[in-house]
């Protein structure tokens, strides 16, 4: 509850004021995460719906917390975005995830693309293309191992601007996946001006696309949309065996999901594209 005094208003309940020290102890904690090296990185493959090859790895952010345990991303994203702290905790992840595409590639894996997730604040950012081009040099890689999740949403802000962070990103060689599709406020003609190759239907059509004819309805307007604009569909969040042939039929191109694999640490990710595991 608020209480007002004069113009003034001030949040002054313990509950409050402990979420405001919660708050503060979080962004505390995130800073020196990085300097600690607390971040880690795991990977989920997605799979082809025709050969059940893997064709793409995605990289999801954790925080090895000491007390905690590993944190996911959603506890501590929004408020590293908020503060700013996403710039640098996002630029060590394409340098993390560089160096491990470079380190598989040592061991002789034939590493697929590998798709890092872009906050709206680090999209913005002007730079983002340098950051990456000097990670991928570091390692000595092109940009064709890399793919980048931008969703909807950060899309669809500022279009004219995002469409030129875009094509600078394509210029490097990169892929482009529009993430959580559904979930934002899309319009057509907006779609068709950005240079992107995939669609990623977001997991909450997917859940219940079996049984749900409204969420079916979404996940097959989209596949039309994609094909009809020569873009490739990614269905996330996949748990089963109908979720796969539902989508399957309807033309999906490719699925990720727990029901090939969640996402793993790097050793294990390795054994599997050593051990050549499909669908
Ligand atoms: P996202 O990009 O939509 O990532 C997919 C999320 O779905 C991941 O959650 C993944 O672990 C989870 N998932 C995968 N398969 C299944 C499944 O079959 N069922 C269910 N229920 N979930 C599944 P995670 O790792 O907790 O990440 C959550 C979100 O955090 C991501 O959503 C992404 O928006 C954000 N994120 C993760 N890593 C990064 C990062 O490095 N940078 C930025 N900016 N955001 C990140
Ligand atoms: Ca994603
Ligand atoms: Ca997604
Ligand atoms: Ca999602």
């Amino acid at each position: 509850a608020r209480s007002a005094g004069g113009n003034q208003y001030c949040f002054d309940t313990p509950a409050m004021n402990a979420a405001v020290v919660q708050r503060q102890a979080l962004e505390q904690a995130l800073r020196g995460a990085l300097e600690r090296g607390e971040f880690v990185l795991h990977y989920q493959p997605r799979v082809s719906l025709q050969d059940g090859a893997i064709v793409g790895l995605e990289v999801l952010l954790r925080w090895q917390h000491p007390e905690l345990g590993l944190v996911p991303p959603m506890e501590f994203i929004p408020l590293a975005e908020e503060t700013g702290l996403i710039v640098p905790v996002g630029e060590w992840v394409i340098g993390a995830a560089c160096r491990q595409i470079r380190r598989w590639r040592d061991c002789g894996l034939a590493v697929p693309p590998v798709a890092i997730n872009l906050s709206a604040r680090q999209f913005r950012s002007g730079g983002l293309d340098r950051t990456i081009a000097d990670a991928l040099a570091a390692e000595g890689l092109d940009g064709a191992q890399l793919e980048l999740e931008i969703t909807e949403s950060t899309a669809m802000t500022d279009v004219g601007e995002a469409v030129a962070a875009m094509q600078k990103l394509k210029a490097l060689g990169i892929s482009l996946a529009l993430d959580d599709f559904g979930t934002g406020y899309s319009s057509l003609a907006y779609l068709r001006r950005f240079p992107i190759d995939y669609l990623k239907i977001d997991r909450a059509f997917v859940r219940d696309v079996v049984t749900e004819p409204g969420d079916a309805a979404i996940c097959i307007a989209t596949i039309r949309l994609a094909h009809s604009l020569r873009l490739k569909v990614i269905a996330e969040g996949v748990e089963n065996e109908a979720q796969m042939e539902y989508l399957r039929r309807q033309g999906c191109d490719e699925i990720q999901g727990y029901h090939f694999s969640p996402p793993l640490e790097g050793e294990a990710l390795a054994a599997m594209l050593g051990e050549g595991t499909r669908m």
